[in-house]
């Protein structure tokens, strides 16, 4: 059985929220539950637009696709929302340049496959805090390379840059992880509003203090916004109980 809760904060500084966090614990389509985290780019509105319409039609795909494969299910849907956003954004002046990350996951018979495009992220906890997630971001990439560390990282002035998003380019490029659960497994998606915000240590105590999914879920946002707020924050947390 899977407990959930999801929330969406604008933060302190900023006058939109861009980002977009859609939860399902029932099924959608032939997925037996699906979770979407969603961080918008572009001018006025286009972010916002961006990050909802991607996750609207990657769930209206979903619901009728026929095919089995979660990945295959998800990688289609992905690429839905990619053409379609870029033809949006050809069609529509306002829309020209938007993009959006995703991070969806759904969780089958004790296996967590997930799909990643852009820096939001997919942690799981049990005795550690491990990012599943790659982040398409210039300085994740150059934490990978190892000419940054992860604290650097967090404050570099380059660290919103991404190198992959939806709607950014006719070849999309999606990561695919697929991790067997184990009990009382708890695994938190967000977006950077939570981690520029917090690095993973203070994640994984609020985590492991609060109790259940709810007061885990608002004392990450509460942090975030503690710490400065400085961006929309995003949290799903999903325990596999
Ligand atoms: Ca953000």
């Amino acid at each position: 059985m899977l407990k959930t809760f999801s929330i969406t904060d604008i933060g302190l500084k900023r006058k939109l929220n861009q980002d977009y966090v859609f939860s399902s614990e029932m099924q959608v389509g032939k997925l037996p539950n699906l979770f979407v985290v969603a961080d918008g780019m572009g001018g006025h509105k286009a972010g916002d637009y961006a990050s909802r319409e991607a996750t609207r039609i990657m769930i209206e795909y979903i619901e009728d696709c026929q095919e089995d494969n979660p990945i295959v299910v998800i990688r289609k849907a992905i690429e839905l929302a990619n053409s379609r956003l870029i033809h949006k954004a050809r069609e529509c002046e306002d829309y020209a340049g938007m993009g959006t990350t995703i991070v969806a996951a759904t969780i089958i018979e004790g296996c967590l496959f997930v799909a990643n495009v852009g820096d939001s992220r997919l942690y799981l906890l049990n005795e550690e805090l491990r990012q599943i997630t790659k982040d398409h971001s210039y300085v994740g990439e150059m934490v990978r390379m190892g000419s940054l560390d992860e604290e650097a990282a967090r404050f570099h002035p380059k660290k919103n840059v991404i190198t992959r998003a939806v709607g950014g380019g006719n070849e999309i490029q999606i990561d695919f992880f697929e991790i067997p659960l184990s009990p009382g497994d708890v695994i938190l998606m967000c977006t950077d509003g939570l981690t520029n915000m917090l690095d993973d240590s203070e994640i994984r105590l609020i985590i492991q203090k609060q109790r259940d999914v709810v007061e885990k879920a608002e004392a990450l946002v509460k942090a975030a916004n503690e710490n400065g707020g400085l961006d929309n924050i995003t949290v799903t947390i999903i325990e596999n109980v």
